[in-house]
């Protein structure tokens, strides 16, 4: 940061980073060469990191405090995704020329706000110029008790499958950003892109479900993507029912109006939903969380057992309101 007129390195730390480490004594107020984190006694640490770049993983023109929610939430999603506690992050951000004092400023005034409603405490990070796009990279750090972790290996046949919130609406909130969705009111377009702004990481629901589901995932690349990496960490395969899928009013309105399909609603990526397998007969324990944290979580399919003769890319089946199974071009959003 030597070649810029705005604030340097160490004044933006000093008055944008450090009062959000103030309340965690081991950040040392940003002023050491590395945090030191003290992790509950019979825990283990979760560790998860998530980087973001201008112009792939948002838009160019989004305000800072809608990159600094997601650029936190996604990864406290993964965190979620495992069960875990949120704890404390750090921040590595490559700055482009074009940032700003307000910029700043906006950006870490949505970080405290985040930092409050889920939790969690900024212990580090790095601050670096770069003559590329923007590019801000989470590391996250939760706990949970030894050996209780979510993993995605965990699904078994006869497992229910569930979901929570709604699905779709971030694929369609991003259509509706990048060309519009005319057949959708004003008021439901503000849903779906608000839905692809700030997803809502189910960080009180993944707690809730140590011990009681099997395998977890969070849906980042699509549901039906993400469900096929339970099913290949698992040996598994899997049913879902369409007719079962939980959809937002916005939603619902959109695929009425032909402006949305299936497929887009199957494999667009985004929604930051956790997605879960468990006994059947843990249903109404999750009733009652989902109850609790006025949450919907929804039965949307079962597993079953994997046979050798399965093509590994079509581990997840998906059958209409009729019955009768889908074909689905393509399973979700690939980076490569
Ligand atoms: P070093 O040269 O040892 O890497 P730095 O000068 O890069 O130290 O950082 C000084 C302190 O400020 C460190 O504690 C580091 O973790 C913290 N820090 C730097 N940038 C950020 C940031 N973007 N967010 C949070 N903490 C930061
Ligand atoms: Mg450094």
């Amino acid at each position: 940061m030597t070649q810029q007129t705005g604030p340097g390195e160490f004044e933006i730390i000093r008055r944008f980073f450090a009062p959000l480490a103030a309340d965690m004594p081991g950040a040392f107020e940003l002023t050491d060469d590395a945090a030191a984190v003290t992790v509950p006694p019979g825990h283990t640490l979760v560790v998860t990191s998530d980087a973001l770049v201008a112009g792939v993983h948002f838009l160019a023109n989004d305000t800072a405090a809608d990159v600094a929610a997601k650029a936190l939430r996604v990864n406290l999603s993964d965190l979620a995704s495992m069960g875990a506690d949120p704890l404390a992050y750090t921040l590595a951000l490559a700055l482009t020329r074009e940032t700003n004092v307000a910029w700043l400023e906006a950006f870490a005034a949505s970080l405290a706000e985040d930092q409050r409603q889920f939790g969690i405490r900024l212990v580090g990070g790095d601050t670096v110029a770069t003559p590329g796009p923007l590019t801000l990279s989470i590391c996250a750090f939760g706990c949970v008790r030894q050996g209780t972790e979510l993993r995605r290996s965990a699904a078994r046949p006869g497992d229910a499958i569930f979901v929570t919130g709604t699905i779709g609406d971030a694929a369609l909130g991003l259509i509706a950003l990048q060309k519009g969705l005319a057949a959708a009111t004003a008021a439901d377009c503000d849903v779906l892109v608000g839905r692809y702004h700030r997803p809502t990481p189910r960080v009180a629901c993944g707690r809730r479900l140590v011990g009681l589901a099997h395998a977890a995932i969070d849906v980042s690349d699509g549901l039906l993507a993400d469900l096929g990496h339970i099913c290949e960490t698992s040996g598994v395969a899997a049913v879902v029912e369409r007719e079962r899928m939980p959809l937002s009013g916005a939603a619902r309105a959109v695929l009425a109006a032909g402006a949305g399909d299936w497929p887009t609603i199957l494999t667009g990526g985004d929604d930051y939903e956790l997605l879960f397998t468990a006994p059947p007969d843990a249903e109404m324990a999750l009733a009652e969380i989902s109850a609790m944290l006025d949450l919907p979580i929804t039965r949307i399919g079962r597993v079953v057992e994997r046979h050798p003769a399965d093509n590994p890319e079509r581990l997840v089946g998906v059958v209409d309101g009729q019955g009768r199974m889908m074909t689905m071009a393509g399973s979700g959003y690939r980076h490569f």
